[in-house]
C-alpha cells in the first residue's frame, strides 16, 4: 500500500499552515482597511459638513448684522428718499451679500430698492413673504421661495423702529439660491468631486437650498436619515441608503441660527475603490515574502526528513553486510534520528554478535560460505513483505557428475568453492549469493531489472568458462533468469520460471543463459569439459 513519506507530510503541513496564516492575515488586513476607509470618509464628511455649517452660520449672522446696523440709521432718513436710495445701494454694493435690498413701510409700500432696475419702488407689496416680514417685527430669515422674478431666494429682514419704539417697517435683503450670482452659492462652492459625492443644504422644511445640481434646489428631500438627523439638530455621520437607494457615507451638521442642515455624502463604492489597489499592493508584498519562505520550507523539510529516510531505506536491506556502514553514515542531527540510528546499530551489532552468529551459522553453507537454502527462503520472505523487487539467476554446473567421477569428490568440492568464489566476485554487496543445493546456485539481485540481471548472468557464464578450475580444465554453467514481480506475481512461481529457463539452457546444449519469456542468448559452440 502506498504511504506518504515524512518529507511530503512536513511539506503538506507547513505549506498548508503557512497558506492559511497568509490568507487569514490577508483577510484581516482587508477588514481593517475596509473599516478604516469607511470611518475616515465618515469623519471627513462630518468635519466638512461642520465647517460649512459654521461658515453658513457666520455668513448669515454677518448679513443680518449689516441689515441691523442699517436699521439703526434708517429712522433718521425715512423722510429723505435720496438718502434711502443711497443706503440701499450701499447695502447692496458693500459686500455683495444681497442680490436685492428693500426698505418697506408698515403699510407695505416700498420706499427704496437696489438695484433700481427692480422697478418696485413706490409700489405696495402684498406677497406672503413681504407680509410675513412686516408682521414679524423682528429679525427674520425666510424659507426659500420664488421671488417676483421667479428666482428662488431667501429673504433676510430686520425691523426698523424709532428710539421710542415706534415700528416703521423693515429693511430686507434677498439672496439668490442656485444661481451663480448668489453669495451663499459662492460660499458653499461650485466645485465637486466627480465620484458621485454630494454636498447639499436643506432648510427646516427639508427644502434643498443648495445642491450641485441647481435644478434640484427648492425640491423637498424625503427619506434620507442624515437629513432627519441634522434637522433634529444633531451633528454626526452615518452610512445610509439615500433617496436613490445608493449606499452613502454621510456627514452632517446643523446651521444653528436658521435650523438648516448641511450634508456631505460620498458613495461607499467611491471610497472602497481604493481598497482593491491597496489589497493588490499588500498581496504583492506578501508574495515577495512567501516565495523565499517556500524555498526555505522545501529545504528544511528535506533536512529534517533525510536522516529518517536514510534509516528507513537501510532498514529495507537490513540483512546485507553494507547496512551497518550505511547506517553509520546517516547524519542524525536531531534527537529522534540519533536514537533510531543508535538502536539500529545496536540491533545490527547483536545480529552480527553472539546471537547473530548462531543464526548466521544456521543460514550459511559450510563448504562455500554462501547463504544456504534456508537463508535464501528467509531473505525472499523479507523482500516479499517489504515489496522489494528483485531478479533471480538460477544456475547449475554442467556435467558436474563427471568432475566427481574423473577427479574425485574432493576436487568436486573445490570446483564448487571455485564457482562460488567467482559468483561472489561478480555480485554487488546488496546481492545475495546462495547455494540452493548440490551444484546448484541462486543469485538474488534486489533493485535489478531483468535485462541487467541477464547481463550479470552472461558475464558470470563467460568468466567461469574462461577461468581455470581446480580440475586443471574449465567448467561451464547454464543459467535461467527471471524477475519478481516482472515475470510473475508470486515469488515461488518466479523461482520456478528461473528453474525452467535453466533447464531450457541445459536442453539447448548447456553453457548458456536463458531468460524467462525469451530465446536463450550467449551460448558457446561446445562445452569445454
Ligand atoms: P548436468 O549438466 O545436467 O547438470 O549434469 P550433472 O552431472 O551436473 O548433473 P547431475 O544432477 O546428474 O549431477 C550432480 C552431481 O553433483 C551429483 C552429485 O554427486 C554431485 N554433488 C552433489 N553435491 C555435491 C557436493 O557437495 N560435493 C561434490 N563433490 N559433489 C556433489
Ligand atoms: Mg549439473
Ligand atoms: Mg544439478
Amino acid at each position: 500500500m502506498y504511504r506518504l513519506d515524512l518529507r511530503r507530510l512536513i511539506l503538506l503541513l507547513t505549506i498548508a499552515a503557512t497558506l492559511l496564516t497568509l490568507l487569514n492575515s490577508f483577510h484581516a488586513s482587508y477588514r481593517t482597511l475596509y473599516r478604516q476607509l469607511i470611518a475616515q470618509t465618515l469623519e471627513a464628511n462630518r468635519a466638512y459638513a461642520a465647517k460649512l455649517a459654521h461658515s453658513t452660520d457666520n455668513f448669515l449672522k454677518a448679513a443680518q448684522q449689516q441689515l441691523a446696523y442699517s436699521a439703526t440709521l434708517l429712522p433718521e432718513l425715512f423722510d429723505r428718499p435720496e438718502q434711502l436710495d443711497a443706503e440701499v445701494a450701499r447695502l447692496k454694493g458693500q459686500t455683495g451679500t444681497f442680490n436685492g435690498v428693500f426698505i418697506v413701510r408698515t403699510d407695505g409700500r416700498v420706499l427704496a430698492t437696489a438695484p433700481n432696475s427692480l422697478g418696485l419702488a413706490g409700489s405696495v407689496l402684498k406677497t406672503q413673504e413681504m407680509l410675513a416680514a412686516l408682521r414679524a417685527r423682528q429679525p427674520r430669515i425666510s424659507a426659500p421661495y420664488a421671488g417676483v422674478r421667479g428666482y428662488l431666494l431667501v429673504f433676510l429682514s430686520q425691523p426698523i423702529s424709532t428710539r421710542d419704539g415706534r415700528y416703521l417697517g423693515y429693511v430686507g435683503g434677498a439672496i439668490h439660491l442656485g444661481k451663480h450670482d448668489g453669495s451663499l452659492q459662492a460660499l458653499l462652492g461650485n466645485h465637486y468631486y466627480q465620484d458621485g459625492s454630494q454636498l447639499y443644504v436643506v432648510d427646516a422644511n427639508r427644502h434643498l437650498l443648495h445642491h450641485q445640481d441647481p435644478s434640484q434646489i427648492g425640491e423637498i428631500v424625503n427619506g434620507n436619515p442624515a437629513v432627519e438627523a441634522v434637522l433634529r439638530g444633531e451633528e454626526g455621520s452615518r452610512q445610509l441608503l439615500d433617496s436613490q437607494r445608493t449606499d452613502m457615507l454621510a456627514g452632517y451638521a446643523p446651521v444653528a441660527s436658521t435650523g438648516w442642515g448641511v450634508v456631505a455624502q460620498r458613495p461607499s463604492t467611491a471610497t472602497l475603490a481604493a481598497l482593491d489597489d491597496l489589497m493588490l499592493e499588500i498581496l504583492f508584498d506578501v508574495l515577495l515574502f512567501f516565495v523565499p519562505l517556500l524555498v526555505a520550507i522545501w529545504w528544511l523539510s528535506k533536512l529534517i526528513a533525510r536522516p529518517l529516510q536514510q534509516l528507513a531505506i537501510t532498514a529495507r536491506h537490513w540483512e546485507f553486510s553494507s547496512a551497518q556502514e550505511q547506517i553509520r553514515h546517516v547524519h542524525s542531527w536531531y534527537f529522534e534520528a540519533e536514537q533510531l540510528k543508535l538502536a539500529m546499530l545496536n540491533g545490527l551489532a547483536l545480529l552480527h554478535g553472539k546471537l547473530g552468529r548462531l543464526n548466521q551459522e544456521n543460514i550459511t553453507d559450510p563448504l562455500t560460505g554462501l547463504v544456504n537454502r534456508r537463508g535464501q527462503q528467509f531473505a525472499l520472505k523479507r523482500w516479499q513483505e517489504q515489496q522489494q523487487p528483485f531478479a533471480v539467476i538460477a544456475l547449475d554446473i554442467d556435467h558436474f557428475k563427471q568432475v566427481n567421477d574423473n577427479h574425485g569428490h574432493d576436487v568436486g568440492d573445490q570446483v564448487l568453492q571455485h564457482v562460488s568464489h567467482l559468483m561472489d566476485s561478480v555480485s554487488r554487496s546488496s546481492d545475495l549469493v546462495c547455494r540452493s543445493g548440490g551444484e546448484e546456485f541462486v543469485l538474488l539481485l534486489p533493485e535489478t531489472s531483468l535485462e541487467a540481471a541477464t547481463q550479470v548472468a552472461e558475464r558470470l557464464r563467460g568468466l567461469i568458462s574462461h577461468t581455470q578450475a581446480p580440475t586443471g580444465a574449465f567448467v561451464t554453467i547454464s543459467a535461467g533468469v527471471a524477475h519478481w514481480p516482472g515475470s510473475a506475481s508470486s515469488v515461488p512461481t518466479v523461482l520456478k520460471l528461473a528453474d525452467e529457463a535453466l533447464y531450457r539452457a541445459k536442453r539447448n546444449g548447456r553453457n548458456r543463459v536463458v531468460v524467462t519469456g525469451q530465446q536463450e542468448i550467449g551460448s558457446e559452440d561446445a562445452p569445454l569439459d
